[in-house]
Parts: structure tokens; C-alpha cells; sequence
């Protein structure tokens, strides 16, 4: 079967017809002619296929269950896609003037609105462009906050062990130290190890909650009364606030700033390289530093009249941190979801995400170890080993997920969790996909111990068997040429 779009074309065909030229021909320069790109010559048809092919050997949301945890792969409801493509949004060019994009600046102006009632914030900037550049975002206003106090001896920001990458990245590259905070038997953040760390070099401390064990910190008050006793600020990773909606809020914990991932609890589309969006909330003594400029009412309503609404650049503003105004097509799509859900479906949406995720956990503990034993959150880590199949890996059990139909768990993070499958069912699955996941969980926990080999070889039944992902991250291959020599 021909692999590349190459192979399918033919000399002379084509699949688009171009009106005749209206000025005369020219010859190009031949310096700016290339002999060495061989062009498809392709139909119509074929192209369609080439490329629907290829979209097929993926793992979709709309192709089955995806409980990658911390990525909340849930379903991304199809109105969304039909506000983003009304014509007043789709078309709107970020060069117009104001008054001419009044209803897209209403739709920004209340997503803002929005996400502050949610998080318990009083600012919000829709501008940071995914969770990574909210963080960035964020810790550029922690360290603007101290240096506008004169307060410029403070280089260090504490980070749990169990955090997201992204944390201790952000972090660097905002110049500060980064110093690793353990957590403890519960997987909680170390209480005595945090205070330890409280003196008046310390600029903030990031903390992700619910964190990525999947668990509720039960002493999140006291960590930030800690921090801030010290004179540091809090930052709130804000990625798993599918947990959270409308049962509690971080700006009522103490959290002084805080992202979220639109993309991930707010169902605008990711993965795949799409356009993420990462807004950023704050409490009022750093609203005046948020990245703008950001949507605002510039004139109040007059009787029976809407506001008017324009751009408004925050007294100390760290600055644009994106060309134009964010992904504003997901600005759409989130504003779309959470007039869909209402007050009353957000919180629904938290109750069953956590339930899901519990009912997974019930079902698998037996036959799997749970890292942290107690009840969880919106994701639950277990462990993927056991003492009497040593060969056995938390990849082979992912690996041979996909032979069930089912994407694999997020594998070896945490860091902290020994073989950690991190699993996040989503609210949007229903308990019949939850059970035949479940099932295939217990007969890969059966075949462990019965026929490892089956395991180690997985998968078995997808176009393409095991990847040698050291070799291909170490010969990367980014052109669109397939290995050849892998078997299809
Ligand atoms: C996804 C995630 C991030 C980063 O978000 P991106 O949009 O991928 O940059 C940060 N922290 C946690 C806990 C996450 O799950």
C-alpha cells in the first residue's frame, strides 16, 4: 500500500483548476526556482484520502475512550464549533477598530467576567496563548509585584515534587531559583519542608490543586498562610480545574494567581498542535500588572443602551505577551460551554468527573496498587508493576490498552509514583466505557501474571507494533517520509 502522498501521484494530474491569468506571463528567476522538491501531482480524490487515511491511524476523542490524565481529553461539544464559525467571529480581523467588534469584545469581556466568578478572582486576562504561557504570565507578575514594592532580594520559587514540568520551566525562565519541595505519605505537599523554605528570599511558591496524584491538598490553607507569613505570593496551577467548578474556588483559598487551560476544562479542542489558551486570573493587588491589553467597558450603559466596550492596558502591565488578543476562536468556543452549562451544569460537570474517576478506582484496586489510598479527585495514579511480574511495565500495560480499542493513561508521571498510569476518565464518559475499560484493565492485570510476553510484544492489533522511541527521539525524522522499514 503506497505510504506516501509522492507514491500517489501521477504526472499531469491535479486537483485544483486556477482561472486564467489576467496579467501577462512571466519567467521566474531561476535562483528562486527549486529542481530538488519533488511536488505531488495529486487529484482531488486521492488527497481526500491520503489524508483521512492518515487521520485514521490516530487515536481520537471521537474515536474512543483518551484517559490521559492531567490532559482532560473530554468531549468537546460540536456547538462550540458552530459559534466559532459565525462570520461576525470567524472573520473579524484584530485590527479593527473597537466599534466595529463590539460583540466580540462582549464576548471577551464575560468570558473574563466569567472565569473570575469561577476562580474567585477580580482579574483576568485572556491573552496567554496555553497553560505554559499562563504560568509565564504569571510568575512575570509575582516578580513585577515584588519589584514595584522595592522588595528585590527575593530569587526563589518552591515547587512539590509531584508538579507538572511546565512549573519548574516557567520558573527558570523567569529567572528564578527553583527549589523542590517533597511531598508526604499522603501526597500532600510537605508542610514542614514548605515552612523550612519561608524566609525573605522567597518570591512564590506554585502549587497545583488538585494536584497531580489526583488528590485534594488538605493543607492547602495553612501552605499559603505560610508563604504569604513569609512575603511570598501564591501561584495556583490552575490545569485541573475540572474538578473544582463551582464547588470551590482558589481565589477564596488564597491563591494570588492562578491559569487555567481553557483547552482542558473548558472543551475548546487540543491536542494535535491546535491553538491552546491559558487565561490568567489574579487577585486584586496584581490586577493592575496583568498582560494586556485586555477587553474592558470604556463607557457605562446608558437607559435601555449596551455598555461600550474597548481595549484597556493595565496601569503596570507586564506587557503584551501575544500578537493580537489570544486564540480568540477559543475564547468563542469556552464562552459557548459555559452558557451551555450553566451555574448548576459546571458544578455537575465536577461532581462526575471526581465520580468517574472514584468509580475507576474502585473497580481497579484490587488488582492494581493505588499510590496514594484515599479518595481522589478527577484522576486517580496507580501503580503499574507488581513484585511477582517483575518483567512487566506500566508501558506494556498502556501498550496493550490500545489492543482493548482504549488510549493509553498518562505513564511514568508523576515522577514520584513508581510505574504511575495517571488515569482521568472525564466527565463525558458513561458508565458502560468506564466498565469496558475497567474490564480490560483486570485481563491486562490477569495476563501480567499469566502471559507477560503478550504484554512486552503489545501492541498487536494497531497499524504499527512497538515504537523504538529512543531511537526516535534520537533520529528524528521530520519530514513526512514513513520508516519503510517498519511493517504496515
Ligand atoms: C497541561 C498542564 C499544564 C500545561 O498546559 P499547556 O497548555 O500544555 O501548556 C500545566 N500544568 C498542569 C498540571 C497540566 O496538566
Amino acid at each position: 500500500m503506497p505510504e506516501l502522498i509522492y507514491d500517489l501521484g501521477a504526472p499531469g494530474r491535479q486537483g485544483v483548476q486556477l482561472p486564467a491569468p489576467d496579467v501577462p506571463l512571466a519567467e521566474l528567476p531561476s535562483a528562486h526556482l527549486r529542481g530538488d522538491l519533488p511536488l505531488p501531482e495529486v487529484g482531488e480524490l486521492e488527497t481526500l484520502r491520503h489524508y483521512t487515511r492518515l487521520s485514521q491511524l490516530n487515536h481520537s476523542i471521537l474515536t474512543g475512550f483518551y484517559p490521559l490524565g492531567s490532559c482532560t481529553m473530554k468531549y468537546n461539544p460540536v456547538i462550540n464549533e458552530e459559534t466559532a464559525r459565525l462570520g461576525g467571529f470567524a472573520y473579524a480581523h484584530p485590527l479593527q477598530p473597537a466599534e466595529m467588534v463590539q460583540g466580540s469584545l462582549a464576548i471577551m469581556y464575560h468570558l473574563q467576567e466569567w472565569l473570575k466568578e469561577i476562580t474567585g478572582f477580580g482579574g483576568c486576562s485572556l491573552q496567554p496563548a496555553a497553560g505554559a504561557h499562563g504560568e509565564l504570565a504569571g510568575v512575570m507578575m509575582i516578580r513585577a509585584y515584588h519589584q514595584s514594592r522595592g522588595d528585590t532580594q527575593r530569587n526563589k520559587i518552591l515547587i512539590p515534587d509531584s508538579a507538572h514540568g511546565t512549573n519548574p520551566a516557567t520558573s527558570s525562565m523567569s529567572g528564578y531559583r527553583v527549589v523542590e519541595i517533597p511531598s508526604d505519605a499522603r501526597g500532600n505537599v510537605d508542610l514542614a519542608a514548605l515552612k523550612a523554605e519561608c524566609d525573605e528570599t522567597l518570591a512564590g511558591f506554585m502549587l497545583t490543586n488538585p494536584n497531580t496524584l489526583g488528590l485534594f491538598e488538605e493543607q492547602v490553607v495553612e501552605a499559603i498562610e505560610a508563604v504569604h507569613a513569609a512575603g511570598g505570593l501564591v501561584y495556583g496551577d490552575g490545569a485541573n480545574m475540572n474538578a473544582l467548578l463551582g464547588v470551590c474556588r482558589p481565589g477564596d483559598l488564597g491563591f494570588d494567581v492562578l491559569h487555567l487551560n481553557l483547552h482542558k476544562t473548558f472543551t475548546t479542542p487540543h491536542g494535535g498542535g491546535g491553538p491552546g489558551s491559558g487565561p490568567v486570573c489574579v487577585a486584586e493587588h496584581l490586577a493592575d500588572f496583568l498582560p494586556g491589553p485586555i477587553a474592558g467597558i470604556v463607557k457605562e450603559a446608558g437607559e435601555g443602551e449596551a455598555p461600550e466596550y474597548g481595549w484597556v492596558m493595565p496601569q503596570q502591565s507586564i506587557g503584551r505577551l501575544k500578537a493580537f488578543h489570544g486564540q480568540f476562536g477559543m475564547h468563542v468556543r469556552a464562552f459557548t460551554y459555559i452558557l451551555m452549562q450553566g451555574a448548576e451544569g459546571l458544578r455537575a460537570v465536577a461532581e462526575h468527573a471526581v465520580l468517574n474517576a472514584n468509580y475507576l478506582k474502585a473497580r481497579l484496586e484490587g488488582a492494581y496498587k493505588v499510590a496514594y489510598d484515599r479518595p481522589c479527585m478527577h484522576e486517580v495514579v496507580l501503580e503499574g508493576r507488581w513484585p511477582d511480574a517483575p518483567d512487566v511495565h506500566a508501558l506494556d500495560i498502556s501498550k496493550r490498552l490500545m489492543d482493548y480499542g482504549f488510549h493509553p493513561p498518562t505513564n511514568y508521571f508523576p515522577l514520584i509514583v513508581r510505574e504511575a498510569l495517571m488515569i482521568e476518565p472525564t466527565e463525558t464518559e458513561d458508565k458502560a466505557t468506564l466498565d469496558a475499560f475497567a474490564d480490560a484493565m483486570l485481563k491486562i492485570a490477569e495476563e501480567a501474571h499469566n502471559e507477560p510476553e503478550t504484554l512486552q510484544n503489545a501492541p498487536h492489533t494497531t497499524k504499527y507494533g512497538r515504537m523504538d522511541e529512543v531511537k526516535a527521539a534520537r533520529q528524528l525524522v521530520l519530514c513526512c517520509e514513513f520508516p519503510r522499514n517498519i511493517e504496515t
